[in-house]
């Protein structure tokens, strides 16, 4: 861009200079010097996977955010506190990064950037030394994350943007890719084909908008059967993850379950067995260890996940081990047969599947907000409302829920029950020392669960002539991160039994 620039102003000026001036005499040097503009441009290098958010597997958090001056400046103007609002974004610890340049081009701009340079100087962020020659700070920006993929860039410069390029699908579509990548022979490939990705936001796109907690639901129908054993899977699964992956996201939190009036399905011990015996340090408690009105009571240790950072996590795994991935809207799945030469095999996660008679959504209103808490409670209200606090792993805030309104399609948060499920926590949460029992909202959450009448649809379907089989794992509805990982081992058994997966599979 800059180049660019340069090479016009110099086309100008050459038609203002007389034919005797004494610069004409020696064109020939600085010509060779000016690469033409058409060269310019075809030189455009392609941006590696790895500059990519999701793809970046250098990036996890605390995120190091390089800051440029434009984004000071803005953050100043909108009176916006710069660290917080980065973690407000990126749902985890940031630490702003300021290089020497950066400074260097504040301190050039003089008085009116004097507050731009103070909050860029406070001693709470990092600093990077230069060695390059002039202040040119977008260079060095672009420079810093080109050697080294472990920078976010925090800028509102368009043409900065452009030159960094633009960084771009569910818990459940991930989890399976990953998982069937896992196990496929090398002979054998996969493209992860979706709408969204980790780090959009979508309201019909499900998964960054979950609590997201593993909290067993007990009951006996096939579905909750089912249910129970993806659940159990994936539970020890997020126990592996924890112990061995920082930064994915998962964290292993005790959990409390306070019920006032509780559903039949919890008076059944068989249920309750069946449900809860596989979690560590599952205990009942008694009506002592309740607080008051409280008439049935468990604890145990479980697990809490950042939906972006899981989601970003499971995405790098697959790019990491060579997966493809796409971005594509399909108004059928049976386009994705489509996507590249023989694909045999498509899995259709796309939550709510295409047209299907039994999925419905069920509208969930949370709210985010930064009081800490080190244990997710779960509480069922004398009127048989659910309340529920889930803290987010790596400082992403925790969740204040939840609404469950079948078919209700309202787009907008509603202050409302913003005001009711706050009130409703507040009896209840252990507020921080200093939080004058209040609190600090980061924003309303508002996503549409992708629920399905008896449950998700896990079977494959041939098509005509032998054309390919389509394998549907859709209608995960409230539970999609905490069945995950048994959904995709379920997956790949069906692809397996029915001898899909020495052919060559497309997700
Ligand atoms: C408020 C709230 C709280 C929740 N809390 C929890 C919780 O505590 N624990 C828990 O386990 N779950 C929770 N959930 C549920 C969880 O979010 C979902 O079950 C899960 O995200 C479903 O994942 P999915 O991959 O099936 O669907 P999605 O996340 O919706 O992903 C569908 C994918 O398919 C793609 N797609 C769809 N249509 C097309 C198309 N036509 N062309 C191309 N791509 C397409 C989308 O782009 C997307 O990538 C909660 C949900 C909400 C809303
Ligand atoms: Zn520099």
């Amino acid at each position: 861009m800059g180049v660019q620039k340069k090479t016009r102003k110099f086309a100008q000026m050459k038609r203002a200079i007389k034919a005797h001036d004494e610069r004409l005499k020696k064109p020939s040097t600085t010509k060779k010097e000016q690469p033409k503009e058409d060269q310019l441009t075809r030189q455009i290098t392609q941006a590696p996977s790895n500059m990519f958010f999701a793809a970046n597997t250098a990036l996890g958090p605390p995120y190091h955010v390089l800051v440029d001056t434009n984004f000071v400046s803005h953050a100043i103007r909108a009176k916006q506190d710069m660290l917080t609002s980065m973690m407000d974004l990126l749902y985890a610890k940031c630490i702003p990064t300021f290089s020497d340049c950066t400074i260097a081009e504040l301190e050039k701009l003089g008085d009116k950037y004097r507050l731009a340079l103070r909050v860029a100087k406070d001693p709470r962020w990092s600093r990077v030394k230069c060695s390059h020659k002039g202040t040119y700070a977008d260079d060095c920006i672009v420079d810093r994350v080109t050697k080294h993929r472990i920078y976010i860039v925090a800028t509102n410069d368009q043409d900065l943007c452009r030159r960094l390029r633009k960084i771009p699908a569910g818990v459940i579509g991930l989890s399976c890719a990953l998982y069937i990548q896992q196990h496929l022979t090398p002979s054998q490939s996969l493209i992860l084909s979706a709408r969204e990705f980790p780090h959009t936001t979508s309201l019909n796109y499900a998964s960054p908008w979950a609590g997201a907690h593993y909290r067993p639901v007990p009951g006996s129908t096939p579905q909750f059967t089912r249910e129970e054993s993806q659940a159990k899977r994936t539970y020890a699964h997020f126990k592996n993850l924890a112990a061995h992956e920082q930064g994915c996201g998962v964290q292993s939190v005790p959990g409390v379950e306070y019920l006032e009036n509780p559903p039949v399905e919890y008076l059944a011990p068989e249920n309750i067995r069946n449900a809860y015996a596989h979690l560590d340090g599952f205990e009942r408690l008694t009506e002592g260890e309740c607080p008051p009105g409280v008439k049935w009571g468990v604890r145990y240790q479980t697990f809490v996940v950042n939906p972006p950072v899981y989601c970003a996590y499971l995405l790098r795994q697959f790019v990491l081990r060579g997966g493809e991935v796409r971005e594509y809207t399909f108004v059928d799945p049976r386009e994705a047969f489509h996507l590249a030469d023989g694909v045999k095999t498509v899995v259709n996660c796309s939550g709510m599947g295409f047209g299907d008679e039994k999925s419905f959504i069920i509208r969930g209103q949370t709210c985010l907000v930064r009081n800490p808490c080190s244990l997710t409670i779960t509480r069922q209200n004398i009127d048989g409302s659910w309340s529920f606090c889930i803290p987010r792993p790596l400082d992403g805030g925790t969740i204040i829920g939840g609404t469950k309104q079948p078919h209700n399609w309202d787009p907008k948060p509603s202050l409302e029950t913003r005001a009711q499920l706050l009130a409703n926590a507040a009896k209840w949460f252990p507020f921080a020392e200093g939080s004058k029992e209040q609190f600090d909202v980061i924003r309303d959450i508002l996503g549409r669960r992708p629920a399905r009448e008896g449950g998700m649809r896990l079977e494959a379907e041939k098509l005509d002539r032998g054309s390919g089989t389509l394998v549907h794992a859709y209608g995960a509805g409230g539970r999609g991160f905490e069945l995950s990982w048994g959904v995709a081992e379920d997956v790949f058994g069906l692809m397996k039994k029915i001898g899909l997966v020495r052919e060559k599979a497309s997700l």
